[in-house]
């Protein structure tokens, strides 16, 4: 048996802001199928992670770190879900504040979780294998592992999640929050600055990414957000393993969130559209194509495109939903146009996962035409939910989502290759011309019938990357 220790900023069903989360969630659950590995999860305990949650945890241990001159109290609390066993990095001065990032000292406060995790592992009642880290928030772990070597020979694996959160500081930070030899420094610097998920890509044994494209699209500077030159150097190292979706939980026939449960009923699914209409004050239609979005609302999702052709767009007869919070522009855009087509168009700048999932169950068509995306697991839920993705060509988006060839009748879904608006309103309207098609429209809702998103592979692709690091694996 090997042990696999996760370290992460954010896991389902305790702390989500984006798809890190579900991924955190629900991959340990699906490597718990094989036999000759335990995954275990270690999470900052944030002041949001609800109390039943919390009820539920129990003392493990408790010790200090030094965060520079700064000795921090570190408990750790533990407990057991859907038999996964979790431990929760507790300190009240970095985590007992209101949501998760954003604050001025978000550096200082995963330093200090990492330093936390690396002590922690003479603590805990599992000593691992592997540490298995997620994105910048955990990836001084992977640094900290190889230079201090708190365990003898343990291997590390690195996971982007999004290379465009590095977590930078300036570089005084280094002394300012680490006792090491300076030697260490160049592991730990890009371009003059501290900058945590480099030294995630400098000291791990592996470097994995969320889809094969995104592998391959990070070497190359448009996609690189400055390391393309890092990853080069990691070469082989760096491998493209695709997401999945845990199917259980996004089940549209037993999902206690939406309406009415379906399994590819398009009667049952118009009912859910209808009551999406009626629940947002927009007219009552189950004919009228519903396009929903559900999104941060960020630069990356390409909200530029969509900004740019709207009011084209909304000449059609169409409805639309966006679900969102993010950026003061986008926010803004999005609300005054609602306001500019009451008929058709709903803004909610909120975060609500019930209201997700009801939108991913009555909507016709789900738009992501992202400017760069890791993976992405929106438009996954959405195949799951029978609802047609409408995507830009690019990383994950770009190996799941096949567009509709009227010729051939393959694809689940539309896309568009350029980050260019008018591509996008072309492949908008040519997806209403195939809605009011009804044989095409019926060939694609078969195909996306057939779409298979779950774990199952990927977590045997993640098995075997353990393997190949332990080779003694029985
Ligand atoms: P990212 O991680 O870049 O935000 P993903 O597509 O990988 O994008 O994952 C986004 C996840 O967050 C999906 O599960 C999506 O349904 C969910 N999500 C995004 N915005 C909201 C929101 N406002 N309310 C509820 N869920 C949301």
């Amino acid at each position: 048996m090997k042990n696999i220790l996760f370290v992460a900023s954010e896991c389902t069903p305790f702390i989500k802001t984006g798809g890190l989360a579900d991924v955190v969630g629900s991959l340990p659950q699906a490597l718990k199928q094989n036999e000759k590995m335990e995954v275990r999860v270690i999470l900052p305990l944030y002041n949001e992670i609800s109390i039943e949650h919390r009820n539920a945890m129990e003392y493990h241990s408790s010790f200090h770190v030094q965060v520079g001159w700064r000795n921090q109290e570190v408990t750790i609390y533990s407990m057991e879900y859907n038999q996964i066993i979790y431990y929760f990095v507790s300190n009240e001065y970095y985590f007992d504040r209101k949501g998760i990032y954003g604050y001025y000292d978000d550096g200082e406060r995963f330093v200090f979780f990492s330093q936390a995790v690396i002590e922690a592992l003479k603590h805990l009642d599992f000593i691992p294998d592997v540490l298995h880290a997620h994105d910048w928030q955990a990836a001084l772990t992977v640094a900290l592992a190889k230079i201090s070597e708190p365990i003898h020979d343990m291997k590390t694996v690195f996971t982007i999640h999004n290379l465009k959160y590095q977590g930078v500081m300036p570089l005084g930070a280094y002394h300012d929050f680490f006792d090491l030899p300076t030697e260490h420094i160049a592991g730990l610097e890009w371009n003059g600055m501290l900058n945590c998920l480099k030294a995630g890509l400098f000291h791990a044994d592996k470097i994995t990414t969320v889809s094969e494209s995104y592998a391959e699209e990070i070497k190359i500077p448009y996609y690189g957000e400055g390391l393309h030159p890092v990853l080069l150097d990691r070469g082989e190292d760096v491998i493209g393993i695709l997401n999945g979706i845990d199917t259980k939980e996004y089940n549209p026939l037993t999902d206690p969130n939406i309406h009415v449960n379906y399994r590819s009923s398009k009667v049952r699914k118009k009912e859910n559209k209808m009551f999406l209409q009626e629940k947002f004050d927009l007219p009552v239609n189950s004919d009228i194509p519903l396009y929903i979005m559900v999104t941060r609302l960020v630069e990356q999702k390409g909200l530029h495109l969509v900004q740019h052709i709207l009011d084209e767009f909304m000449q059609e007869d169409i409805q639309l939903i966006v679900l969102g919070t993010g950026d003061e522009e986008f926010e803004t855009f999005f609300s005054e146009a609602a306001n500019r087509y009451p008929q058709k168009l709903v803004t909610l700048l909120t975060f609500n996962e019930k209201v997700a999932r009801q939108m991913y169950a009555g909507g016709d068509f789900f738009i992501m035409p992202s400017k760069f995306e890791p993976c992405g697991l929106a438009q996954l839920i959405a195949l799951q939910y029978k609802t047609a993705p409408i995507v830009r060509e690019t990383g994950g988006l770009k190996d799941t989502v096949q567009p509709f060839n009227e010729i051939t009748n393959e694809g689940n879904g539309f896309s568009f290759l350029n980050y260019n608006a008018h591509e996008l309103l072309t492949v908008l309207r040519y997806s209403l011309k195939v809605y009011s098609n009804q044989e095409q429209w019926s060939q694609l809702l078969k195909n996306i019938n057939k779409c298979q998103y779950s774990w199952k592979e990927s977590a045997h692709k993640y098995a075997n990357l353990y393997e190949q690091l332990i080779p003694i694996f029985v």
